[in-house]
């Protein structure tokens, strides 16, 4: 009984992780997980901010609005702290209750250091699509853009950007959040706190890929580890003759599962997780390989595709 409200309360706080980060992805639309996601990030708000006007009045409201200026609007490292709290969080997890298992019966004892190397390198990704330049479009190389990505006159004919006051190169766009003028615009990425554009989609792009990656393996290596304590406690031997089971895997299987549910109950709410975010990450990289592939970008028009 208590292993399943364990995996309950587990899957249930991942459904809420996975609306909040990920629901407003084109491949949820129209799905539970967008309108969970509608009412974490704006019904639930929208409720929080009357409350707030009927206890605290119109100071409270104007504080209120001012706070969510700085996190909706400006460019802000919120979001690029949450994410280096959950890769970091995720790490230490699988560090304190799987690393003394290794090396083990499966995994040799390199996997402390690579796994290390691995979620470095995603950090390092990280760092890179955030910080590089997207391609602003400045005075300087506006000419530049401009024969680089010319006018078709059926989606892009000359404009000027009415903020920046300098020519908009075709399929660029002024992102209003860093209030600047960006070619090839793809989307603003609020994880990165950066633009995603013509200069930095391959690392946004090696960054999704990496960290798809990442989640194959660790859900790998802690099978491993959960086979390898298995083997090293004579798990299935034991089993079997308990329940004096002859050699049947289908009859054998439940008590398996309850046996790892219980003694090893952190390592599977980590698989869980890492299998729905892979799963996330691959939809996430396949749809933009896609746009990639036919040379679009998430802020274009469907007719060009
Ligand atoms: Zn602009
Ligand atoms: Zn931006």
């Amino acid at each position: 009984m208590a292993e399943w409200l364990l995996v309950c309360h587990g899957l249930a706080t991942l459904l809420v992780l996975v609306s909040f980060l990920c629901g407003q992805w084109p491949i949820f639309q129209g799905t539970f997980i967008h309108r969970i996601h509608f009412f974490i990030t704006f019904g639930a708000y929208d409720y929080f901010r009357r409350f707030i006007h009927f206890v605290c009045g119109s100071r409270g409201s104007n504080a209120l609005l001012s706070v969510e200026y700085y996190c909706c609007d400006r460019p802000n490292p919120i979001i690029q702290l949450l994410y280096l709290i959950i890769i970091g969080g995720t790490y230490y997890f699988i560090a304190t209750s799987s690393f003394n298992y290794i090396p083990g019966y499966y995994l040799s004892g390199v996997h402390r250091y690579t796994s290390f190397l691995a979620v470095g390198v995603g950090i390092l990704f990280f760092l890179l699509t955030s910080f590089s330049d997207p391609g602003v479009v400045n005075s300087a190389n506006v000419s530049q853009y401009l024969s680089a990505y010319p006018y078709d006159n059926v989606i892009f004919s000359e404009k000027e950007c009415s903020t920046c006051k300098i020519p908009k190169p075709a399929r660029s766009k002024h992102c209003s959040i860093c209030d600047r003028c960006v070619a090839r615009f793809d989307h603003h990425c609020a994880w990165m706190n950066n633009c995603i554009g013509e200069r930095n989609t391959r690392y946004f792009m090696a960054f999704i890929l990496w960290h798809f990656l990442i989640c194959i393996y660790g859900l790998i290596a802690l099978a491993l580890v959960l086979a390898g304590r298995m083997k090293e406690l004579q798990v299935i031997h034991i089993l079997t003759a308990y329940y004096g089971i002859e050699n049947s895997f289908r009859k054998l299987a439940p008590f398996v599962v309850q046996w790892l549910l219980n003694a090893y109950n952190t390592q599977i709410l980590i698989m869980v997780f890492l299998a729905v975010i892979s799963l996330l990450l691959a939809g996430f990289f396949t749809y933009h390989a896609k746009l990639c592939l036919t040379n679009t970008t998430t802020n274009e028009p469907k007719e060009i595709k």
